[in-house]
């Protein structure tokens, strides 16, 4: 875990210690000098990890989105946080008592931030509680749990969010759009390369039943996801190859290193490496018949940098978290809808593409989407 922070911190500078350029809210309200006096998205964080903490730190700057209240299995950790975040301790539960959020009117989502292979349940039982849910990526360990945590969540008429950051970063935007303009020409070819040195082989992402897999999980699917928002195209076949140099550390199910290609209807072939067994891999590249993107880091905490054959991408960095809990709000509440979607069907898009690069190194063979 710790190894996996400190691979995002060392790419970039910590975006925590940065002093903000300019007021998040800015990039959202449509008249950026009026203070924002609308609704505020109240949030519960489940578990209070690594990457909870982040977020508890970024939500600190939003203007759309409040931290206020925590649900952790670690009675320490929630004395702890109380007194940081000043949560009022009605608001705070444990793993076996958080079905009563459905009686607290204080909160209106919860952000889960469990180890992989318990965001469905908890999706399903904050749903059954009438709060909106949002999901760390990957939002479960398989397209099927992704599409029963969608059918649970609209059943119960609440949103399904998953906690794709990059979608509201500013560069990554630009690039997007720049792509939507026909800037780069006819798309020919997409790069992206994920990886780290996991370290630590007690860490529940070295556990199948707590992780769903490996890196791909992990780290992967950000190649997976910017493979398909830098192309701008769903894939229609897979293919995959797995290498494994260290079968003691990573153990049947989890994945060290795999490779994979997609290829798109216009054409377009994609070819990603993910790996635990790594370092400093986080580069996005894109061609076309009339310019190219370059992305490194294209997917750490930030600033994330990059240049196209025009130069330099200039854009502001903003605390990845702030914008995405901000964006987040706004798109529950006044229906305003990020560059690239952030609901459920989008995660579950990547755990069908996890699914098919599985099979295709099992079986061995190319597998149509
Ligand atoms: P951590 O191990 O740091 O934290 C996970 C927390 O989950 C624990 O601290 C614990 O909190 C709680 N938990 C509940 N049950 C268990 C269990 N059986 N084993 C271990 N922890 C448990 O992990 P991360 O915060 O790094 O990752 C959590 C999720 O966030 C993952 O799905 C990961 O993919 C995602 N993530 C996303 C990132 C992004 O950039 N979008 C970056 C990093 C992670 P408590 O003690 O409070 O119960």
């Amino acid at each position: 875990m710790s190894s996996r922070r400190d691979f995002l911190e060392k790419l970039t500078v910590s975006a925590i210690g940065l002093p903000l350029l300019y007021n998040s809210a800015d990039l959202f309200a449509a008249t950026p000098a009026e203070p924002y006096d609308g609704p505020i998205l109240k949030v519960a964080i489940m578990g209070l990890g690594g990457y909870g903490s982040r977020v508890a730190e970024a939500m600190q700057s939003c203007t759309r989105a409040k931290l206020v209240g925590l649900i952790s299995g670690t009675p320490s950790k929630l004395v702890k946080w109380r007194e940081k975040y000043d949560i009022p301790e009605k608001n705070c539960y444990n793993y076996e008592t958080y079905d009563q959020i459905k009686d607290n009117p204080d909160i209106d989502a919860v952000y889960i931030i469990t180890p992989n292979a318990l965001h469905k349940e908890a999706a399903l039982r904050v749903a059954k509680a009438d709060k909106h849910v949002i999901s760390e990526k990957p939002m479960g360990i398989n397209a099927q749990e992704g599409q029963e945590m969608v059918d649970a969540c609209k059943a119960a008429g609440v949103h399904l969010l998953v906690g794709y950051r990059m979608h509201f970063e500013p560069k990554t935007v630009a690039v997007i759009k720049m792509r939507q303009n026909g800037e780069f020409g006819k798309l020919n070819f997409f790069q992206g390369q994920s990886g780290f040195d996991i370290g630590d082989p007690t860490q529940w992402r070295l556990d199948k039943s707590l992780a769903g897999g490996g890196a791909m999980m992990d780290i992967g699917i950000y190649s997976i996801n910017g493979a398909r928002y830098m192309v701008g195209e769903e894939p229609i076949w897979v293919t995959a190859q797995e290498t494994k140099t260290e079968p003691e550390k990573f153990k049947e199910g989890v994945d060290e290193t795999i490779q994979f290609q997609l290829g798109f209807p216009s054409g377009v072939v994609a070819s990603c490496l993910s790996t635990y067994n790594m370092s400093y891999l986080d580069r996005f590249f894109l061609t076309g018949d009339d310019g190219f993107v370059e992305m490194q880091p294209s997917t750490g905490y930030g600033p994330i940098e990059g240049r196209t054959n025009k130069g330099k991408l200039t854009q502001p960095h903003v605390t990845h978290q702030t914008l995405q809990m901000d964006g987040m709000a706004q798109l529950i509440y006044e229906g305003v809808q990020p560059i690239v979607p952030v609901d459920g069907e989008e995660g579950v898009k990547d755990l069908k593409i996890i699914d098919a690069i599985y099979k295709a190194i099992e079986t061995g063979e190319k597998v149509t989407l």
